[in-house]
Formats: C-alpha cells, structure tokens, sequence
C-alpha cells in the first residue's frame, strides 16, 4: 500500500521586543543568567501583568502578512504545568480566543508554490531555562527568557513532506525578518518548532494518527526528524502495527526520535481566563495603521523584480531573500537605471566582498548610492568594466566615492573619436614596419594595434571604439595606397 504523509508545524516565533511581554525587564537574548528579571518573572505574589502593546502590533503585522482574520476581542489564558522554568506554574498563553485565524502563507518549493493554510497565530510568553550540569549532578535555572513575547503559528495539516516543512519553515522565517518582528536566530532560539506528522493511506480523507516531535530548532533537524519518522511510522503501518498519539523528542546525534510523553489533552492544561488581564479589544483604526506601516512583502517585489525590472527569477528569490537586499538594489537602481547591471553588482561583486570581510549588508562600506553611480558610469561607458571592478574594490576599501577615485587615479575612460584616432595615429608612427604590413593587406596585424593604443592610453581607451576606429583608419590608408 502507498501512504500520503500528512505535516502541520507549530513554529514559534520570538519577537525582537525591546522589554518582556507582560514586564519592563529586558527581552535581549544573551544577558548573564537571571539578569533580565523582575517579581513579575519570578511569578512573586502582588506582582502583576501589563501586556506591551508592541507585541499586539507585531502579531497583526504577522497575521495581515499571512492573510489573517484579526480578532477585535482577545482574552488571555492561563495555561497550567509545573516546571522549575516556570515559577508562577502557568503560562499566559491564548487558548479559545487566538489573536489571528484562518490565514494562508504561499511557499516557494522547486519551480512551484504551495499555499499553507494557517489555523491561528496567538500570543504567549516563554519560558525559563534549565541547564542540567552532569559534571554537578545539579540543574540551574535561568529566567532572562521567562516572559519573553512569542508568536506560535499554527499550520493546518497542509504540508506533503519533509522538504515542504523545510520551505515552509524558512518562508516563515524569511517574512517575520522582513516584518522586522524576530530576528529569526535559528541558533538563538528565537525560531521553533513542534512538528505533528502522521501517515495515511493515499487517497484516504481520514488523517492516521499523529505524533508531534517538540523543539526542533534548525531547518536540516525538522527534515531529518521527519524523514525518521515517516519511516519509523511507515514500518509500524506496514506490518499491521498502529502509530501511538505520543510526544517525540529528536536527538540530533543520533537521528532518531524517541518518546517524551504520552500526548496531553488541552483539558490536562486546566486554561482558563487570566483574572490579572482585562480583555485586549482592538480597533479597527488600529489594524489600519499597521497596515499602513508595513513594508511592500517580499512576494510583492518578487512579481515586481521580474515583471517590472525584468530580472530573472534566479535574481528575483535572490534579492528577496532579504529586505535590506531588495531596498539596498533600488537605491543603486534609482541611480543607475540598468536593472541587471545593477543586480550583478549587488549580488555577485558587493555580496561576494561582504561574505569575504563577514560583514552584513548594513554594514556595507559602500552605500548604494555610490555603487548607483559606479553602475551608471560603466553603462554609459565612461569607464571599462575592468576598470570599474578596480574602482569597487577601493570603494569597498575606503568607502570613498567612486568619481573621487577615478579622478585621482586618472581612471576615466576614453570615448572621443577624436581622441582616439590621435593616439591610432601616435601608434602607426610608432611602428611602421607593422604598419606598412597591415595596410599591405596583413590582417593579422590588427590585434597588435589594438594592444598599442590601449598601452598608450594606460588602458583608458574604450576598447569597443579603439577596435572599429583602427578598422576605419586602416581603410582609409588603403584606399589612399
Ligand atoms: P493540538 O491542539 O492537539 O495541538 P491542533 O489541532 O491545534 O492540535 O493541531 C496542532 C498541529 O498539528 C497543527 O499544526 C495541525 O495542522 C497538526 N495536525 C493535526 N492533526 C494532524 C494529523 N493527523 N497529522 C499531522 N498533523 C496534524
Ligand atoms: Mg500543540
């Protein structure tokens, strides 16, 4: 029997808030242990919850990017377990009231795109940290992450295979970077995710029974661990065996997954409202103000790189990648008005340099609109190609104008007619054995008066032009002859 394998991820999604979700305590990742907390993080009795609005913002901006309803009326709840990661034993969570629902996000894979659906995104608070030391035998806690503000995004069952949660998983993560709202640090922890799979026959409309593998923090490990389990599932449902609705962990070392617990129920949870928080009401003239404060979405440019600017759609995913790639390119492009030329020069030279120095592109020491002036100067030709890479890599070098460069360098490049044929002139007096052989009919003497004029100019004739003029002169002589 064939088997459909049946994906919905949960990603959760740590947002680049400057304090806490509920607190004024910092929310920066990388403090000192337990730096970054206050009696709210230690859940002391009297302390209470304030919601920072900025994490309301950035769940609609996330909810208006992926085609979301946005609930006007929100409730908090509190979801109850014990861990010593938690203090106040519960977690202020959303349950039935979620702040976005019934959304979709569109997934470049391969030469296609697969739209997801989403089921809800809501708002909720991290939890500590807990270190065991085997060296001790002891276990620390750290809080500096307790209360930090997550969005969890909820898929539906949309998702085919391994290779799609991957490409789903990274177009998450390439919008919320674009949003500006998580820095989406796989390594740092601030993009998560829980992945439910389950098998079923194909062709069958009934889902099989799912596990759901937790805390898979790097797009390779939800692949790898959801390769693991197809198989192990596979295995299970080929010898008449059935799957175990089961909590799974992956262990990166050995590429396996193993039990953690047997799946809870919501009811396990105990949710109910949080008394400490008024309901959130959000207006509509809210929503459009965020609206209005968002950035164009990186699907919108793609369309735009390659319908408008007429780029391939190689460049177009390429620029895309980021936001600051695609702002960055319509500065220089601003300047230069050649789209192509532009987009080499961004993503082949500046990339390559950047990538070489480990320097990100906010950091360039070239602004755009200097690399827009260079690009427009070797269009239009007033300097080579050759000559324009020279004066890229003491921009990059010293950050300087590229006019500044070419003047001091004498590097413009030369394009008169009359200019040249001066210096054609200059070359045949120079050599007038080879001279009186070319015009004899010796065409091959044509590249060696090429190479000439452009070692008297100091490599500043436009090659081009040196070519055809020195064809022209040649045949004027012989015509004299
Ligand atoms: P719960 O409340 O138990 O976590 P949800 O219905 O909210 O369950 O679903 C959690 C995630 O599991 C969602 O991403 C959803 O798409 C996915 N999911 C639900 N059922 C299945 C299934 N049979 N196979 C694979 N994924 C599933
Ligand atoms: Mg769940």
């Amino acid at each position: 029997m064939e088997y459909e394998t049946v994906i919905g991820l949960e990603v959760h999604v740590q947002l680049a808030t400057h304090s806490k979700i509920f607190c004024g305590s910092s929310a920066a990742f990388g403090a000192e242990p337990n730096e970054n907390v206050d009696p709210l993080t230690f859940g002391l009795p009297g302390s209470l919850p304030v919601l920072n609005w900025s994490v309301v913002e950035f769940a609609i901006m996330l909810g208006l990017a992926m085609n979301c309803e946005i609930r006007k009326f929100n409730r908090f709840a509190r979801k109850h377990y014990f861990y010593p990661d938690l203090p106040k034993g519960y977690q202020i969570s959303q349950f039935e009231e979620p702040i976005c629902e019934r959304g979709s996000l569109r997934v470049p894979i391969e030469d296609a795109v697969r739209t997801i659906g989403i089921k809800r995104i809501h708002m909720e608070e991290d939890a500590g940290k807990n270190i065991h030391d085997s060296r001790t035998q002891s276990s620390l806690v750290d809080l500096n992450r307790a209360g930090v503000p997550l969005l969890e995004v909820v898929s539906e069952p949309d998702i085919r295979s391994p290779a799609e949660a991957g490409a789903y998983m990274r177009t998450v993560r390439q919008l919320v970077r674009w949003l500006g709202i998580s820095d989406g640090n796989m390594e740092e922890g601030s993009l998560r995710c829980d992945a439910n799979i389950s098998l079923r026959p194909s062709g069958s409309l009934k889902f099989g029974t799912r596990t759901e593998i937790k805390n898979l923090n790097s797009f390779k490990f939800v692949e790898q661990a959801l390769e693991y389990e197809i198989a192990r599932q596979m295995s299970l449902l080929k010898s008449g065996k059935e799957v175990i609705q089961q909590t799974l962990t992956f262990d990166s070392a050995t590429g396996a997954t193993s039990p953690l617990r047997s799946k809870e129920e919501s009811s396990d949870y105990r949710y109910f409202p949080d008394p400490d928080l008024p309901p959130l009401v959000i207006e509509e003239r809210s929503i459009h103000e965020i609206q209005e404060k968002m950035p164009k979405l990186p699907e919108a440019w793609y369309k735009e790189l390659v319908e408008v600017y007429g780029l391939s759609a190689y460049d177009a995913a390429v620029l895309t990648a980021e936001r600051s790639f695609v702002e960055y390119f319509r500065e220089v492009f601003e300047i230069s008005s050649n789209a192509k030329l532009a987009c080499n020069w961004v993503t082949s030279e500046l990339f390559g340099l950047l990538k070489k120095a480990g320097l990100e592109i906010h950091k360039s020491p070239i602004k755009p609109r200097d690399l827009g002036t260079l690009v427009k100067l070797i269009d239009s030709e007033a300097i080579s190609g050759k000559m324009g890479k020279l004066v890229f890599e003491e921009m990059f070098a010293s950050g300087e104008a590229p006019q500044t460069i070419i003047d001091r360098k004498g590097l413009k490049q030369i394009t008169g007619e009359d200019q040249i044929v001066a210096i054609i002139k200059q070359a045949f007096e120079k050599n007038p054995g080879q001279l009186a052989e070319y015009v004899g009919g010796n065409d091959r003497l044509h590249p060696f008066f090429v190479g000439q004029v452009m070692k008297l100019s100091s490599g500043t004739a436009n090659p081009k032009r040196v070519n055809d003029l020195i064809t022209r002169e040649i045949n004027k002589l012989r015509g004299a002859a």
